[in-house]
């Protein structure tokens, strides 16, 4: 993609691509990817014999407790801009640090529901692609059932 591209605002031309397409500067480390997270958790449970309490809804209410914590660092600050200028180092981290424990939950969720999260996101973005047509929602915010 071109800097002219990148920083246009413009919709992509390649709508149906799953290869790489990144509309920021900011891009995430390599690993670990979502099949390494899984493992990791997996292999943290085991050693502490948690499986046994690892049911997918007590995952999924780890989860929402995980998101309530990353929601407390947000809350009272009004509207906050992009990259956390307003935040310190340390809140930033443990923004970071929330964030991580959301993410880990969801993909025990997924594993202990068997689904393959990955797949799943592919699914999801082609469905997404039908729902909100660049073309036809450029600059809405509407729900999709503003545009049938
Ligand atoms: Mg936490």
């Amino acid at each position: 993609m071109t800097e002219e591209r990148k920083n246009s605002g413009e919709p992509f031309e390649n709508e149906r691509s799953t290869e790489k397409i990144v509309s920021s500067e900011n891009m995430f480390s390599e690993k670990p990817t979502l099949e390494d997270i899984r493992s990791l958790q997996e292999e943290f449970s085991a050693e502490r014999n948690w499986n046994q309490y690892h049911t997918p809804r007590n995952i999924l209410l780890a989860l929402v407790g995980e998101v309530g914590e990353l929601s407390e660092i947000f809350q009272w600050k009004g509207e906050v801009k992009v990259g956390l200028p307003e935040f310190t180092e340390e809140e930033k981290k443990h923004v970071g640090q929330e964030m991580s424990d959301v993410l880990i939950y969801l993909v025990r969720l997924a594993d202990r529901c068997k689904i393959d999260l990955p797949a799943a996101v592919l699914q999801k973005f082609e469905q997404n692609r039908h729902k909100y047509p660049a073309k036809k929602v450029y600059g809405k915010s509407d729900k999709y059932t503003a545009y049938e």
